[in-house]
């Protein structure tokens, strides 16, 4: 039976379903290439066996016991005599996990960093130390040993207010590619020293960083970081529309007060004859209401008479 497609010559030879499951295999093809000379040898040597972690089959650990052989090097001048089988598509020599169980625990390790990812992949059934994980993605990523040019720094907490590291970042591959033990002008100014070709640095508004960038790379530009660039534009913001708030009120409730003068008021609007007549009425007694009276005769009598 062959249940690996990309390996036609991997056969199964048993299958052990327990907590875990084991397959047991063994290897079919009738010779194999030299490592060193390329040259197919079908002399065998001996056999061993290897173990590998592989990705887990229904929800179960995948164990895979490997029955190997050495086979001698049919070329006399090959300086390599005796070489054992690879599997380059299953697995890297003397690796101890498939390629398919390191890639999903470097994935791990990128998305969700080393003791995350070792947290749950031991849930998931893709165990691996937390220094696995992080072997396996500075592994995966060669490129980013080369010189960077374009740099990011931040501080990170190894305990939070107490002890703080620093992160470096290649901006270009996006990729972190140093952990520095502290945060001090000293220790980025020396780390800077040592990379040369670096022309920008994205930094937050630490004082201590700009000072460590001046001495270590005066060559490269600093550049705010987009994070804190728009944590600062957002806070800018908000105190440009508060005091726009305030403005705006203010000149609502000014334009309402000059509304109010402008309008005549009911008071205003009645002749001031007839208020003095009211107001003089409200507070007279009945003889001045007499009086009052005896005017407004007087008065009707004379108009009468024009
Ligand atoms: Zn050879």
């Amino acid at each position: 039976m062959i249940i690996f497609p990309d390996l036609p010559n991997v056969q199964v030879e048993g299958v052990e379903v327990a907590e875990e499951i084991t397959l047991t295999l063994r290897t079919t093809s009738p010779t194999t290439p030299c490592p060193s000379c390329g040259t197919a040898s079908s002399r065998i040597q001996s056999r061993y066996t290897r173990t590998l972690r592989d990705l887990p089959s229904v929800g179960r650990p995948l164990r895979l016991i490997m029955h190997l052989r050495r086979f001698c090097c049919k070329k006399s001048t090959c300086a390599q005599k005796i070489f054992v089988e690879r599997l380059p598509d299953l697995c890297h020599p003397h690796a101890q996990r498939t390629k398919r169980l390191q890639q999903a625990l470097c994935e791990l390790g990128l998305i969700i960093g080393g003791q995350a990812g070792a947290d749950v992949g031991s849930e998931l059934g893709i165990s691996g130390s937390r220094d696995t994980i992080l072997r396996l993605v500075r592994q995966s990523h060669p490129s980013a040993h080369s010189e960077p040019h374009v740099i990011g720094l931040d501080d990170w907490a190894r305990k939070r207010r107490l002890r703080y590291g620093t992160l470096i970042c290649d901006l270009e591959l996006g990729l972190p590619i140093d952990l520095l033990p502290d945060r001090s002008v000293e220790t980025v100014c020396a780390w800077l020293k040592k990379h040369p070709s670096i022309t920008v640095v994205s930094r937050d508004g630490s004082s201590e960083y700009a000072s460590a960038i001046q001495k270590g790379a005066p060559q490269a530009r600093q550049v705010s970081d987009r994070w804190h660039l728009v944590k600062n534009l957002a806070a800018c913001v908000s105190v440009q529309l508060t005091q726009s708030l305030t403005q705006l009120r203010r000149a609502e409730q000014a334009e309402a007060n000059t509304f109010d003068e402008q309008q005549p008021s009911p008071q205003r609007q009645s002749h001031p004859r007839t208020r003095g007549s009211e107001t003089s009425a409200t507070r007279s007694s009945s003889g001045a209401n007499s009086s009052l009276r005896a005017d407004y005769g007087t008065a009707t009598a004379r108009d009468e008479k024009h």
